[in-house]
């Protein structure tokens, strides 16, 4: 019987067929049990008219090995073509991106030599839904969306990938003092979770500020967890400041369905050249070794390729001579790197550290169930409708009075504007835009508001000539309210 790991293997566009090539050639040299299905992605794909880059019989490897190594592709610019990466994210729930963001100093320079962090990113929630609304001339409104679930998800991957990959310290990142309910939740599943967890240290920093502390003293971090937005720009900071972008993996895990890749892209630029560095990629794949069960052949590999750059085999990127103050000391291509790192298989590095993934779960790391929720009591306690408006509050608080009836059981509460009270004692400096929101509370606080009495209330608003924009229900969940005040109320 075969103890091969089928995966599918795309070889991509610009430099993708040079470093795959490379990549390839040093996980069968360090005994990777792979059987490789190749399948086709990218440009030529696009211009063969599939708007995603991927054809449907692509998917038939995909959903077998359910394991993708992807080298990068081009994104034709213009003409309605639909980003693969996102395609591929969305239809196979890859809920966490993770990318370790490590310093190689002196080899590769960098102010912060003792960096060695990783991101693990949420991958489908967030702001990345894309819900996003025009609701007046003057003001656009983007959703976003945290969910139990996801959070859960995350960061419980996030609490056991730093156990797996012996790591010590996890931090969350949120920004729950604004957003309250959202950042909040996420916040209250960190602690929740982290609970479980007490050999890993554990901090929670706001992340304008965590964000800060990444560039300017990386090494205080191990791990974070964060939520989509804000993971996305760590990364990219966190990237930039080891000194070393294009020496970046990453990978994209599902609950059974993982993608591997370098960071960076194509390179048009430098394609066919043979000049490209296969880092990336080959770091990439080093995290798919681990995630399938083979850590021990990813440590080799790992450790080769550390002793190769810590031997000053360095690519044209990275590769800086003695006289430009750097410590390199041959200058080579795509080709005769992966040969170097191919000849270091067995070697450890002697002053990088030396990678050990033994700590890491046969067959990956594997989730359990989420955990059930104690039903909470809702009841719809108000509403809150979006109208266009060109006058004052106050006007429009007087009006309101006559859409409001005894039998509606609700009351206006407050008028907003871009979040902030403008009425009752609104400030006459407060600039407002032509969308508003008001607030209708239970006139009978011990009733339940009921659907039919908000319609009746939109209903007479319509009859009165108002516009509106949006409307969302207000409930409390076990008398707790699940909806935040205006600013200002
Ligand atoms: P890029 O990362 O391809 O290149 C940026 C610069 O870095 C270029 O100068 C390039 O020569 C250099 N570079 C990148 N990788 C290198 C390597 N391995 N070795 C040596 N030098 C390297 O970014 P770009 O130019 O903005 O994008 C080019 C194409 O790649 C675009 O079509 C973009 O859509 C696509 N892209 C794809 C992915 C992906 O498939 N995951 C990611 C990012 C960009």
């Amino acid at each position: 019987m075969s103890t091969k790991t089928p995966i599918t293997v795309a070889r991509g566009d610009g430099i993708g067929p040079e470093i795959m090539d490379a990549t390839l050639k040093i996980l069968d040299a360090a005994g990777a049990q792979l059987d490789i299905e190749e399948i086709e992605i990218g440009e030529a794909v696009y211009k063969s008219g599939v708007a995603n880059g991927i054809a449907d019989s692509s998917w038939d490897s995909l959903n077998r090995t359910k394991i993708f190594l992807k080298a990068p592709i081009t994104t034709p610019q213009g003409g309605g073509f639909k980003s693969l990466n996102v395609t591929i994210r969305k239809q196979c729930s890859l809920f966490a991106n993770v990318r370790p963001c490590v310093a190689y100093a002196p080899y590769v320079e960098t102010h912060h030599p003792e960096m060695d962090l990783v991101i693990v990113r949420e991958n489908e929630e967030d702001l990345y839904g894309g819900i996003e609304y025009r609701q007046s001339q003057d003001v656009t409104a983007a959703l976003k969306i945290i969910t139990r679930p996801g959070c859960e998800r995350i960061v419980r991957y996030a609490f056991e990938y730093t156990r797996a990959n012996g790591r010590k310290k996890l931090t969350c990142m949120t920004k729950d003092n604004i957003m309250k309910i959202t950042d909040g939740l996420f916040h209250n599943i960190f602690d929740e979770i982290g609970a479980e967890y007490k050999d890993i240290e554990q901090e929670h920093m706001i992340v304008d500020i965590g964000t800060a502390k990444v560039a300017a003293h990386p090494e205080m971090f191990d791990v974070i967890v964060t939520l989509n937005l804000y993971g996305d720009i760590i990364s990219d900071v966190a990237a930039e400041v080891t000194g070393s972008v294009g020496l970046g993996g990453s990978s994209n895990i599902g609950s059974d369905f993982a993608m591997f890749e370098a960071v960076h892209g194509s390179a048009p630029d430098i394609a066919g050249q043979g000049i490209a560095n296969p880092s990336g990629l080959v770091l990439g794949a080093i995290q798919m070794l681990v995630h399938i069960g083979q850590g021990d052949v990813g440590a080799k590999v790992h450790n080769a390729w550390l002793k190769t750059i810590e031997d000053g085999i360095h690519t044209g990127d990275i590769y800086r001579s003695k006289e430009d103050g750097g410590v390199s000391k041959e200058k080579v291509g795509t080709a005769d790197f992966s040969a170097a790192v191919i000849e270091r298989l067995g070697q450890t590095p002697s002053t990088l550290k030396t990678v050990d993934y033994s700590s890491a779960p046969p067959g990956g790391i594997k989730l359990p169930e989420l955990k059930s929720q104690p039903e909470r009591t809702k009841v719809r306690v108000g509403v809150d409708i979006g109208i266009n408006w060109g006058g004052t509050a106050d006007e429009l608080a007087g009006l309101m009075s006559d859409c409001l009836l005894p039998e509606h059981n609700l009351k206006l509460q407050m008028i907003s504007n871009r979040g902030t009270k403008v009425w009752p004692d609104g400030k006459p400096g407060t600039f407002c835009a032509d969308n508003w929101r008001l607030r209708f509370m239970a006139e009978n606080d011990k009733e339940e508001v009921k659907t039919s009495q908000v319609l009746a209330l939109m209903n007479n608003m319509n009859e009165a000539g108002f516009n509106f924009t949006k409307s969302v229900m207000l409930h409390n969940f076990d008398g707790e309210p699940g909806f935040t005040v205006a600013q200002g109320e």
